[in-house]
């Protein structure tokens, strides 16, 4: 598996840019920056949006990308995520007010968008041998963190939350984890804040990370918000744990 990080922040702010993540140049993990990073050609190539949760920072592309893939004439897109955080996209996002209702517009005999609705605990097979499940965090808003199976093993993406355990106890039964993508937010004086917003910060970030029975994995943080980059930046290197990287953009990783 090849993932390039399109963006990995938890807004935009002058270069940084909010999460969205490429994976084998046809799945998007998170919708928040796809179209400021990536030529037509690749935009072409993506087939398959998986959503962890409602917020504009994890949505806000696919009214960029269905326009230009619109525009284009090309094949259309399917947006993944369970019932609920697809029916919020529908009501308050895709609606034909703020954004054309694409999953109504018709191109090429396939429409623009499509919904496809997840049941979490099961894996949804993908074109190029690799399944995706969904399973539920704990968020300030209804939203899921998506583990990714190839034949090599299983990737956990987190998505925006707070502490949680349900997604680390899947995590304990499957096979191989090969790595843990995690959002970190907060510095650990705003504690409170994350807390509140359901956000991790360096020190609860590092008790998600005891509930995982690999211990050995690579862990990639995510969503940290850019003013306290190198406040968070200090309070991971700080935990002197080799395992663990902040993203940057543009970055690929290997897996
Ligand atoms: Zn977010
Ligand atoms: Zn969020």
């Amino acid at each position: 598996m090849r993932i390039k990080v399109l963006g990995c922040y938890g807004t935009e702010f002058l270069q940084f840019k909010s999460c969205g993540f490429l994976v084998d140049g046809s799945v998007m993990l998170d919708a928040g920056t796809i179209v400021s990073t990536l030529t037509l050609e690749e935009q072409r190539g993506i087939r398959d949006v998986f959503i962890t949760h409602a917020h504009l920072d994890h949505i806000k592309d696919i009214f960029f990308l269905a326009n230009n893939l619109f525009e284009d004439g090309g094949q259309g897109l399917t947006i993944y995520s369970t019932k609920e955080i697809l029916q919020t996209l529908q009501q308050h996002f895709i609606n034909g007010i703020i954004c054309p209702d694409f999953t109504a517009i018709q191109q090429q005999d396939a429409y623009v968008l499509g919904f496809e609705t997840m049941r979490e605990g099961k894996f949804y097979p993908l074109d190029h041998g690799i399944s995706i499940r969904a399973e539920k965090v704990d968020h300030n808003i209804e939203a899921v963190g998506y583990i990714i199976r190839s034949d090599y093993g299983h990737i956990v993406y987190t998505g925006d939350t707070g502490p949680t355990d349900h997604i680390w106890e899947v995590c304990n039964t499957l096979d191989k984890v090969l790595a843990v993508f995690i959002e970190c937010s907060f510095p650990n004086e705003l504690q409170e804040l994350a807390n509140l917003c359901g956000h991790l910060t360096p020190q609860t970030m590092t008790l998600e990370l005891q509930k995982l029975k690999e211990q050995n994995c690579p862990v990639f943080i995510f969503h940290m918000k850019p003013q306290y980059l190198k406040t968070i930046q200090e309070e991971i290197d700080a935990l002197g744990d080799k395992r663990i990287s902040m993203l940057t953009e543009n970055e690929v990783i290997t897996l």
